[in-house]
């Protein structure tokens, strides 16, 4: 039992914390020191942790306390979420206006203006008052569980100001301005990629499995529309005193203007275009809605949007500035991108310092010239781009920009296929798409090697144990062992399976050196005609044009392979490695008692996939095919045969199961 003395003492901190927070951070005037409040919670937490009989869900020390979720449950609306039509010009407001005064037959109503704020929407239930569920708007008429994380948002009440509370709400959970930039600037610091906009980082915060997670990012909540709430004693017949009671019971609440014709609506959604900067966060538009419940449901909605509220959206802004530069980087995937680098300018609430150029093609259709001034603009969460150039303003200064010639990053040669956009950068060692290289080095289809995924890989270049594909085959136990989720087994594991594909045939090698263009099937070929890496780096392009499945894309990708530093020096250390650089002799090579026998498959097998059995066949010298003809020799049949069963009986071809197969590959008849 505990003492009466220490429950309450537990109701006095609770009630006394709400208030502090509800000062704090809902009227921005708190009356208390941060130190002080620090300390109330403090000997609260205290408390509770002597007499964990006393922790309720409602207290304010259970913000951050859930566990990590594997998966979030699915919540289904009790009334659909609709989204809200858009209006992007006053023209089209009054387009609204006069809909709705049609649907009414009447002139007498009001329309509230609200921002609309750009983040993602929330639906809160409270019963009772306590803070119960919060779930994403989903699909509409189901969301997410997101309870745990929304209760680590300080403006979200856990309990109601007001008692026997019961209702469901919806607002937006956002991330400030000042805070989106701390967290970017926090995440550079750790390696990690920036969020793209505010939004994204907000959507990406709720959806985190692990609150500590989500409580570490600072979001918001603003409320902005009261839904299923019904209570004799309470009258609202108003969308704006349904906002002034949520107000009281402890929300923040949307700003917000009362209007009584479209034409005053229209004067404050332009007057926001330009103050949108002033607010602390972003805002992608306002949204108007009807004020009087009554009419609202007499008006309804479509399938998809309510015809009593509409957006209206901000046009894209636009903001002239110089080009201080135009840089060059290498994405994942070897492309070089030039960009300009700008004189840094507000737009939109975030400052514009870079804006892409997407390619040289683009470079040269707008005529961006590094000094030159420049009209951007910036539209939603898009990069921001160059609208145009303002030749008027040119001195003289200005410098044509061109595409290098060498990658820089490593300084390899670049090359711009023909018909292509892309100018990219040769080298498979290259800093800026070694991580690429890697996993595709290591997948199924290449040298198949089993425990090396994503995660190692990423620490093993983050640790500097690895710059390519060729070091997997210098790692040693003691690079492995020390690492994240790695033990003595798991270590011996991955040795074992690098060791192991040190033998694999020469076509999956090839496939593996990621050349451009290069597949399996076009290995296969490569290996069969040439026999070795040796030979097929000798090669020039009329010598590989000449077989019928190589075309001039592929051969002038594998010749530009060959040119690069980098990729001889791996190609090196392969070999020096013992890695099987050509076709297997004669000798050591698989009996081909397959050869000449053509296989189809019908249907699922049980202990192979499809690409395996194939593999085995091949291997044996056989010859695989995807339908049923009278050159067939055998069809295995598994689970679920299709057509190609039928097909073949008519033919009288060869049906076998896959234990008959498993014979015929050992060898039998
Ligand atoms: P859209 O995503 O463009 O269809 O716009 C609808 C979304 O706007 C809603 O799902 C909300 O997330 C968001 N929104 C932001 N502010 C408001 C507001 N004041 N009233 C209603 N919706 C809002
Ligand atoms: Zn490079």
């Amino acid at each position: 039992m505990v003492e009466e003395k220490i429950e309450n003492r537990v109701k006095e901190l609770r009630k006394s914390l709400r208030k502090h927070e509800y000062k704090y951070y809902v009227l921005d005037n708190p009356t208390i020191s941060d130190y002080e409040y620090d300390q109330l919670m403090e000997e609260l937490k205290k408390i509770e942790e002597e007499n964990p009989e006393l922790i309720t869900e409602d207290s304010p020390t259970q913000r951050v306390g859930g566990e990590p979720r594997d998966e979030f449950k699915k919540v289904e609306h009790s009334s659909r979420i609709l989204s809200l039509d858009n209006a992007f010009n006053a023209q089209e407001l009054r387009e609204f206006d006069k809909r709705v005064q049609r649907n009414l037959d009447t002139k007498q109503y009001e329309y509230i203006v609200e921002h609309k704020i750009d983040g993602l929407s929330a639906i809160l239930h409270y019963e009772d008052s306590i803070f119960t569920l919060g779930a994403t708007r989903g699909n509409g008429r189901v969301g997410e569980d997101v309870t745990h994380n929304l209760k680590t948002i300080n403006t979200i009440p856990l309990k109601l100001r007001e008692v026997g509370v019961n209702l469901q709400l919806r607002g937006e959970i956002f991330i400030k301005k000042d805070d989106f930039k701390k967290m970017n600037k926090k995440r550079e610091e750790e390696g990690k990629n920036p969020f793209a906009n505010p939004r994204n980082a907000a959507a990406g915060s709720v959806r985190q499995l692990d609150p500590q997670v989500a409580a570490e990012r600072s979001l918001s909540f603003i409320a902005y529309d009261l839904v299923e709430f019904t209570d004799q004693n309470k009258k609202i017949s108003k969308h704006e005193q349904a906002l002034n009671f949520l107000k009281d019971l402890g929300f923040n609440i949307n700003w917000y203007k009362k209007c009584n014709d479209i034409t005053e609506v229209i004067k404050v959604c332009e007057k926001w275009v330009e103050k949108r900067e002033e607010i602390d966060f972003e805002i992608d538009g306002m949204v108007l809605k009807i004020n009087q419940l009554t009419l609202r449901e007499k008006l309804g909605s479509t399938s998809k949007n309510p015809r009593w509220a509409i957006a209206y959206k901000f046009p894209a802004q636009q903001k002239t500035t110089q080009v201080k530069d135009i840089i060059v980087t290498v994405g994942r995937t070897g492309a070089l991108t030039p960009s300009a680098v700008l004189k840094p300018v507000l737009i939109d609430g975030s400052t514009v310092s870079r804006a892409t150029l997407h390619n040289e093609d683009e470079v040269k259709r707008k005529d961006v010239r590094i000094n030159d001034t420049v009209l951007i603009q910036k539209a939603g969460d898009v990069i921001p781009e160059i609208v145009k150039v303002i030749k008027e303003e040119r001195t003289g200064n200005e410098e044509k920009f061109e595409m290098p010639e060498h990658c820089p990053v490593c300084g390899e040669p670049v090359y711009r296929e023909e018909g292509e956009a892309v100018t990219r950068c040769t080298n498979i060692s290259c800093p800026a798409q070694r991580r690429e290289s890697i996993l595709h080095f290591v997948s199924r289809d290449a040298m198949d090697i089993e425990g090396v995924g994503p995660s190692l890989v990423d620490q093993l270049l983050d640790n500097n144990l690895i710059e390519d594909y060729a070091d997997l085959y210098y790692l040693e136990k003691q690079d492995l062992i020390n690492l994240e989720r790695m033990a003595e087994k798991s270590s011996n594991n991955v040795l074992r399976a690098i060791a192991a594909s040190k033998d694999r045939e020469l076509n999956r090698l090839i496939y593996a050196l990621g050349i451009r263009h290069v597949g399996s099937s076009a290995s296969r070929i490569l290996a069969d005609e040439f026999g070795s890496i040796e030979d097929l780096k000798g090669l020039s392009e009329e010598d590989l044009i000449e077989i019928d499945e190589i075309g001039p894309a592929i051969a002038e990708s594998i010749i530009n392979f060959f040119k690069s530093k980098h990729n001889l020096e791996a190609l090196k250390k392969l070999k020096k490695a013992d890695v099987r650089m050509e076709k297997r002799t004669q000798k050591e090579n698989y009996s081909q008692h397959l050869k000449d026998k053509s296989f189809v498959f019908t249907g699922a097998l049980d202990q192979y996939s499809r690409k395996e059995a194939s593999r085995l066949i091949r291997q044996y010298g056989g010859d695989v095919k995807s339908s049923v003809s009278s050159k067939t020799t055998y069809l295995i049949v598994g689970e679920n045969p299709g057509s190609k069963y039928e097909k073949a009986q008519d033919l009288n071809i060869k049906i076998i199961d896959e234990d008959a197969f498993e014979d015929l590959l050992k060898g039998g008849h």
